[in-house]
């Protein structure tokens, strides 16, 4: 019999949360897991899955202009904002059924509570007033929209959490940020119809991403209307007439809107969780400490998911929270796997992404050789849209591996899931010229690309 009540108890039931637990009941241990918010976390709750309808709801827009060349007439069509919220919550609403019942069906107590650490055994649970011990803990609280204090008036502004639950759809939005929730949102917002302009502190959007990702990224949002303006600040936030907000930027000028959106990163929620008491130490972001075992400083406290700031994505969360469940109750030492980690933007168009950019291949190969292909897809051959497809394929010249691919256009996200297999096994570039093409595809170029791109001068930077 332990001498304590819980083998192992899970503070988060986000996605690592939730797959640690209901792996580690399922090999037999007593698991708890609190939750503060709602089972599921932020991916289900308010962050991929529903962005991914509004998403879906945005993309209409372009959709029903674009049917125009293919002989549609698409007058008169009309968009309402809470049908689309109400259906989103409904689905919300079913998968969060869903994650209870597994949790509970994998044999799992749920506490809905705030949890605490008391020390590295004792959990207390707000909730209920009381405390319970286990021998593990594992920490997945993941983590929540920052905000710059700093700037007067950034109460006015909104984040990804309130942007789900908006009761009206914003005439004119400004965001601030340049990374993956400000180009999703801006993206969301101008083709459900509103005015849109981004503001981003750097030189493009996207920086983590190959550079002509960043730049096709940036000439589509403006193509399709999106003002985005790079190397500005949110100075100042004020209120003016009725919803209007004026955001002062440090470039001198300022923008109204009604809706002011910060989307400029995401910072691990360990505040007030009694890390110091258990002795789990965090980096100056608040972030936990942990080693390749997802272990924290404290030996029996293990964290995985957004609050270790690794890889800040759902699927490594959940191959995290498997790893530890398979380490510590299955008998089957398992570690996390971080490369070639397939990416996407949810922009429209949207990108994918695996593997090596540019800069970064240049800067650990010697010999690197790029294949580059922009091309409007035949589907926008007989429409307006003008929109273009870039893709980029990155080869170490001296083994011919593909080290990288890239792409901004339709479907760039489902095609990138399928790369990726390719190139995580190491496949040379010959493997790609060796098969086949599909034919009509957007795809058939990822195996048609033949002459290696050669820098001009006015490349130069
Ligand atoms: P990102 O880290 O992607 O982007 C944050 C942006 O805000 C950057 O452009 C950054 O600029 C800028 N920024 C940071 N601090 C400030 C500041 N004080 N003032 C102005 N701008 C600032 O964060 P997100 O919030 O967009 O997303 C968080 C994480 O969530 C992502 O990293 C990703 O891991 C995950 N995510 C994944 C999605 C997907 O897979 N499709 C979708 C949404 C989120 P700079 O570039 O100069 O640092």
């Amino acid at each position: 019999m332990s001498q304590y009540d819980y083998d192992l108890f899970t503070i988060g039931a986000g996605s690592g949360g939730v797959r640690a637990s209901r792996l580690a009941a399922s090999y037999g241990a007593k698991v708890g897991v609190a939750e503060e918010y709602r089972v599921g976390g932020t991916c289900v709750i308010r962050g991929c899955v529903p962005k991914k309808y509004l998403v879906y709801a945005s993309e209409y827009g372009h959709d029903f202009e674009n049917a125009k060349g293919y002989g549609w007439s698409a007058d008169n069509v009309s968009f309402d904002w809470p049908t689309l919220i109400a259906n989103k919550d409904n689905e919300i609403d079913r998968l969060n059924g869903i994650y209870i019942r597994n949790l509970k069906n994998a044999g799992a107590d749920i506490f809905q509570s705030r949890a605490v650490l008391k020390d590295e055994h004792t959990i207390h649970l707000e909730a209920e007033g009381r405390d319970v011990t286990a021998e593990r803990i594992l920490i997945a609280v993941g983590g929540s929209p920052y905000v710059d204090e700093n700037v007067p008036g950034h109460e006015l502004g909104i984040t990804s959490n309130e942007a789900f639950h908006l009761e009206e759809l914003p005439k004119s939005v400004v965001v601030a940020g340049g990374g993956y929730i400000a180009i999703e949102f801006a993206c969301i917002f101008k083709g459900l119809g509103a005015d849109v302009t981004l503001v981003y502190r750097g030189e493009d959007i996207l920086r983590y991403f190959d550079a002509d990702i960043s730049t096709q990224v940036h000439k589509e949002m403006q193509r399709q209307g999106i003002r985005v303006i790079t190397q500005a600040l949110f100075d100042k936030i004020e209120k003016r007439d009725g919803d209007t907000k004026r955001v002062h930027l440090s470039t001198g000028v300022h923008i109204d809107a009604d809706c002011v959106f910060w989307a400029v990163g995401r910072k691990p929620v360990t505040g007030g969780l009694g890390l110091e008491k258990a002795g789990v130490e965090t980096d100056k972001n608040g972030a936990i400490k942990v080693n390749d075992q997802s272990q924290s400083s404290t030996p029996n406290i293990f964290a995985v998911g957004d609050v270790t700031d690794r890889v800040n994505l759902t699927p490594v969360a959940i191959r995290e929270g498997a790893a530890f469940a398979e380490t510590f109750y299955n008998d089957n030492p398992t570690s996390t796997d971080y490369r070639f980690i397939p990416k996407a933007v949810f922009s429209q168009p949207p990108v994918g992404s695996v593997g090596y950019a540019e800069h970064e291949a240049r800067h650990e190969f010697k010999n690197v050789d790029i294949y580059k292909a922009e091309f409007r897809s035949m589907k926008h051959i007989l429409t307006e849209s003008g929109e273009r497809v870039l893709m980029k394929i990155i080869v170490d010249a001296d083994t011919d591996r593909v080290l990288g691919c890239h792409i901004v256009g339709e479907e760039a996200a489902e095609m990138i899931q399928c790369v990726a297999i390719a190139v995580k096994a190491g496949l040379k570039k010959k493997d790609f010229d060796d098969t086949v093409a599909l034919h009509p595809t957007i795809a058939e170029e990822l195996v048609t690309m033949r002459t290696k791109y050669v820098p001009t001068t006015t490349d130069a930077p």
